[in-house]
């Protein structure tokens, strides 16, 4: 079902006017957690008045050590569900269980399956049995096999709201956090009908890369960015505040995206 020989045509996903794949460029920033009301509602209005169109943030955080903050949980869902509502912007939120995905689409317009459960086959059908559109990150050890097959998951369940997310593979290379993997988007796009969706603050982990990449991303065909944008990067509550661009950045970033591909 993820082929281009199943279905030829891109697939656009419309998520209230929002329409995502084809020849549009979707814009999603912000914090990699949510933090507070007073944050997801300042992130928000910073994100719109740049011209994106969806909120991100992280209520459940993935973290690799368990004594890391694991993130404030069901209450962050409604902090950006209010923040997003109130500024017009759609919202996306990772999941990591099935047990958390009614909760999450109940709050959110688009679920995350972050690196690590790229392959949580429990996780993949439970997102298959609903209409809420998906963004499925590459595991950071995933081919893109693997990838598709994760994706075929989701679809066959009945889902066909999906969109696949390059965000950078391990490679030998320590000076980057991840090695963002910009053929993936043009070989994806050729496989699949699916929208492909760049991730350069996790596939670089380096603030001053972000905006080369992203610009390469759109370069190389992506059909939109997910990016980390934080008021005050340096007190962010996870470790990614050093890849979380400032909210002058994203702007500014955004502003020179229109010259390569228009915001829609
Ligand atoms: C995130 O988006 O904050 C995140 C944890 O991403 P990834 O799963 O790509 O590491
Ligand atoms: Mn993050």
């Amino acid at each position: 079902l993820a082929s281009r020989d199943f279905h030829p045509a891109d697939t656009i996903i419309d998520i209230k006017g929002v329409r995502i794949g084809g020849d549009n460029l979707v814009i999603m920033g912000g914090p990699c957690a949510v933090e507070s009301p007073a944050q997801s509602d300042e992130i928000a209005r910073l994100v719109k008045a740049a011209g994106g169109q969806v909120l991100r943030g992280g209520a459940f955080k993935p973290r690799t050590g368990p004594y890391s903050f694991q993130g404030v949980g069901v209450e962050g869902l409604q902090m950006m569900r209010e923040a997003g509502e109130k500024h017009g912007l759609l919202t996306i939120t990772e999941v990591m269980t099935p047990e958390y995905v009614d909760i999450c689409a109940e709050h959110a317009d688009i679920l995350q399956v972050g690196t690590r459960n790229m392959q949580n086959f429990d996780l993949l059908r439970k997102l298959g049995t609903i209409q809420t559109p998906v963004l499925l990150k590459r595991g950071f050890s995933s081919t893109y096999d693997e990838f598709l097959n994760a994706a075929e998951y989701i679809l066959a369940g009945g889902n066909p709201n999906v969109m696949l997310c390059e965000r950078g593979i391990r490679t030998f290379e320590t000076y980057t956090r991840n090695t963002l993997d910009l053929s993936a988007i043009p070989v994806l796009q050729g496989l699949s009908h699916l929208p492909v969706i760049s991730d350069p603050s996790h596939g670089t982990g380096r603030r001053e890369l972000v905006e080369p990449m992203a610009k390469a991303s759109v370069a190389a065909g992506a059909n939109g960015l997910i990016i980390e944008m934080h008021t005050d990067p340096d007190n962010s509550m996870t470790g990614d505040g050093v890849q979380s661009l400032f909210p002058d950045q994203f702007a500014g970033l955004l502003k020179d995206l229109e010259r390569l591909a228009p915001i829609v």
